[in-house]
C-alpha cells in the first residue's frame, strides 16, 4: 500500500520501522522537518526502493530555523519530493506567519525554478495563504494538501489549483474531514498516516495503518476496498508520471 506523508526518522526506532515498511512493501513518502534530517533520512532509506525522501522545513519550525531555508533549496537538487514545507495558523505558531510565508515563498519558488516536484503541504489554519502562495508560485509541479483543513471553498480552490490530497486518520475522524474527503476528486487522493506524530487509539499512527485510511474510503466512497486500493495505486503511478521526461 502507500503512505504519502510519514515521518519515518521521528520513531523511537526508525530501522525497525523501515524493515517493516520494507517487508510490506509500502510506498512510503519520508517527509522531513528539517533539510538536515534530510540527509540523515536518505541513509537510512538508501536501500528502500519504495520509499521517497522528501526535503522538508517545518511550518512549526520556521521560527527557530528559518535560515535553513537555504539549505532546502540546496538539496532539492537530489530529490524530486519536497515537505514537509507550508504554513500553520495556530495560536503557538501564528506570530511566526510572516516568516512562514517568507521561507515558503522562497522554497516555491525554487520548486519552479527546477520543475516537477511534488510538494507535500501543510496548512492548518492558514490555507488560503498557502493557496495564495501555491497560485503566485506558478507552474511547480504538484502540490499535495496534507491533512487538508480548510473550508469546503478553499477545497474547490485548491482543486482548481491542480492539488493533490493525502487523506489521513485525523482526517477521517471527523465529520468535517469526511464532507471535504466527499468533495476531493477520488483521481487526486493519496493516504497517509502522519505518524509517528498522529496517534491512533493512544499510540503513534504506523504506515501500515493505512489500511484503516482505505476502510474509510471505502465506505465514503460506497467501494469494496480492493477497488480502493487499485484507485489508490493507479492515483500513485500517475503522480510519478506527471512532469518526468518520457
Ligand atoms: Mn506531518
Amino acid at each position: 500500500m502507500i503512505d504519502f506523508h510519514c515521518h519515518l526518522d521521528l520513531y523511537p526506532d526508525p530501522k525497525e520501522v523501515i524493515q517493516e515498511v520494507v517487508l510490506r512493501g509500502i510506498y512510503t513518502l519520508a517527509v522531513t522537518t528539517t533539510p538536515k534530517a534530510f540527509e540523515q533520512n536518505l541513509r537510512l532509506a538508501e536501500d528502500a526502493k519504495r520509499i521517497r525522501v522528501a526535503v522538508g522545513l517545518h511550518p512549526e519550525l520556521v521560527a527557530e530555523r528559518k535560515r535553513e531555508a537555504d539549505l532546502v533549496c540546496k538539496h532539492m537538487e537530489r530529490t524530486r519530493y519536497v515537505g514537509e514545507i507550508g504554513m500553520d495558523g495556530s495560536l503557538q505558531h501564528k506570530s511566526s506567519l510572516g516568516d512562514q510565508r517568507a521561507v515558503l515563498r522562497q522554497i516555491l519558488t525554487e520548486c519552479r525554478r527546477q520543475g516537477g516536484k511534488v510538494i507535500s503541504l501543510h496548512s492548518r489554519l492558514a490555507t488560503s495563504a498557502v493557496l495564495d502562495e501555491i497560485e503566485l508560485a506558478g507552474e511547480i509541479g504538484i502540490p499535495v494538501m496534507h491533512w487538508f483543513s480548510g473550508l469546503e471553498s478553499e477545497l474547490k480552490r485548491a482543486v482548481d489549483l491542480g492539488c493533490w490530497f493525502s487523506i489521513g486518520p485525523g482526517m477521517l475522524a471527523g465529520k468535517k474531514g469526511k464532507t471535504l474527503t466527499e468533495l476531493v476528486p477520488k483521481n487526486r487522493v493519496l493516504p497517509e498516516t502522519d505518524g509517528p506524530f498522529f496517534q491512533l487509539k493512544g499510540r503513534p499512527a504506523m504506515p501500515w495503518d493505512v489500511d484503516k485510511v482505505i476502510a474509510d474510503l471505502g465506505m465514503i466512497w460506497k467501494t469494496p476496498c480492493n477497488d480502493v486500493k487499485s484507485l489508490l495505486r493507479m492515483n500513485l503511478r500517475n503522480l510519478a508520471a506527471v512532469g518526468t521526461k518520457p
